[in-house]
């Protein structure tokens, strides 16, 4: 029947036969009865291994599937289990949707392409789903994608970074490749058992195969670099080694800040008392963004800004040199940009700012790590980019159940294989009595 042909191509439902559709009333949607084809029937939900039939599950489900027009679609069958070897009574697997869920496989692919391209409300209002539901969409699609790529494969040069993706300390570890540019492991934590997860996923054959590891050389990733991967080179990542100069320039604003509102140094607790800054001290504070920015993307009022905290406090001018110094020396890389960390160390250890004689010990301490850096030639822009895209991605998962979610979006966004758009490649692979006008590329 022709009107079976177009149900099964427009809502996935290949291997399955059309029993009929109506409208219902109740549940304002269109009902499409099928049941699976007799090859695809009695097979375990958890591992498609054909089994012999238990019993009728809880009778007919429906499963949401993509909209047709306006209206809303569901898909209904009997949902029978079976009695699989391996897992006992399980729910029988069914083409059009994946094992125990309220969406057909469809509905979900869609679900988790609009998230990783559209805004969030966008995708909610466009589905008239619940956000946490796309959470949800977006991990078991991601799951997919796991269970037939694997990411680890071919690695030599990575970089591991460490992000907090909600306030009260909850961080990822995360892993990219810098020579794909793709993220290729994430995992909730920021300790010793986070990133060995990453070298038991890896197994020792491969971990042996990496040459160079980037980070931000926090304690706890260079021991179990170490000692899981001891032939690759540590190279501090030279992203954050520009972000711990930000930092101590940070230090000096707020000390400027403070000077000019003729404030002291008072304890945390009378920190609610204090007034509103203004005149210079306001001015300071706006310069925020002026001093953490690159000088070739400043704009001119705050170029004007610089000029400005140049004749004003001169000792934070100097401060804003060093940062910049800083960044010069490792935009430099190789020898030239030892030459240039040299003078910058003789320059920062007698500058008589303490952020940034303590940030001359910092890099003296890493000296190995820094120059390995510059020979390195690690760019800084992937692990800067990835760990910006991250934080992007934490406001949009926010409303997720725990990390999982959050993990598989930035996986799917960010990791180089992001889920197919429902219907995409069937074209190809049509009934031949398919309408194709002429003149759209079908051929
Ligand atoms: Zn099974």
């Amino acid at each position: 029947m022709r009107i079976q042909r177009v149900l099964r191509a427009a809502f996935g439902l290949d291997h399955a036969v059309v029993e009929g559709f109506d409208y219902d009333e109740a549940a304002e949607a269109i009902v499409i009865s099928v049941r699976p084809v007799a090859n695809q029937r009695n097979r375990c939900g958890r591992c498609g291994r054909r089994s012999p039939a238990y019993d009728r599950g809880s009778g007919r489900r429906r499963w949401r599937g993509l909209d047709l027009g306006t209206c809303r679609v569901l898909v209904e069958a009997p949902a029978p289990r079976v009695n699989c070897p391996t897992h006992g009574p399980t729910v029988a697997a069914l083409p059009w949707a994946r094992h125990d869920v309220g969406h057909t496989r469809d509905f979900d692919d869609q679900a988790a392409w609009l998230a990783v391209h559209v805004s969030k409300s966008a995708v909610v209002e466009l589905l008239r789903v619940a956000w946490r539901t796309v959470g949800a969409i977006v991990a078991r699609v991601g799951a997919d994608i796991d269970a037939r790529v694997d990411r680890l494969e071919g690695l030599g040069r990575i970089g591991i970074d460490e992000i907090s993706y909600k306030r009260g300390h909850r961080y990822l570890t995360i892993v990219v490749d810098h020579d794909t540019g793709r993220l290729v492991w994430a995992a909730p934590g920021r300790d010793n058992a986070a990133l060995e997860g990453f070298f038991d996923a890896l197994g020792p054959e491969r971990a042996a195969r990496i040459t160079h590891v980037s980070s931000d050389m926090a304690r706890s990733i260079v021991s179990v670099v170490a000692a899981r991967a001891p032939g690759a080179l540590h190279c501090a990542d030279p992203f954050h080694v520009v972000a711990w100069a930000t930092e101590a320039l940070d230090v000096e604003r707020r000390r400027a800040w403070n000077e000019a509102a003729g404030r002291r140094r008072v304890d945390m607790a009378s920190r609610s008392r204090w007034q509103r800054s203004s005149g210079q001290a306001a001015q300071f504070k706006k310069a925020r963004y002026a001093l953490w920015k690159n000088p070739e993307n400043l704009t001119t009022h705050q170029r004007h800004q610089l000029e400005w905290v140049e004749k004003t406090d001169p000792r934070l001018w100097r401060a804003y040199l060093l940062k910049e110094g800083l960044r010069y020396a490792v935009a430099l890389k190789g020898d030239e940009g030892k030459v240039a960390l040299d003078c910058w160390l003789d320059w920062a250890r007698r500058c008589q700012i303490p952020a940034f004689v303590e940030l001359s010990h910092k890099i003296v301490d890493h000296r190995e790590a820094v120059e390995a850096m510059l020979d390195s030639r690690l760019s800084n822009g992937l692990v800067e980019s990835t760990n910006t895209k991250i934080r992007l991605l934490t406001r949009v998962a926010f409303g997720f159940h725990g990390p999982a979610p959050l993990i598989a979006l930035a996986m799917l966004a960010l990791g180089g294989h992001r889920p197919d758009l429902p219907g995409r490649g069937r074209s190809a692979a049509a009934p031949s009595g398919r309408f194709a006008p002429s003149g759209l590329g079908l051929k």
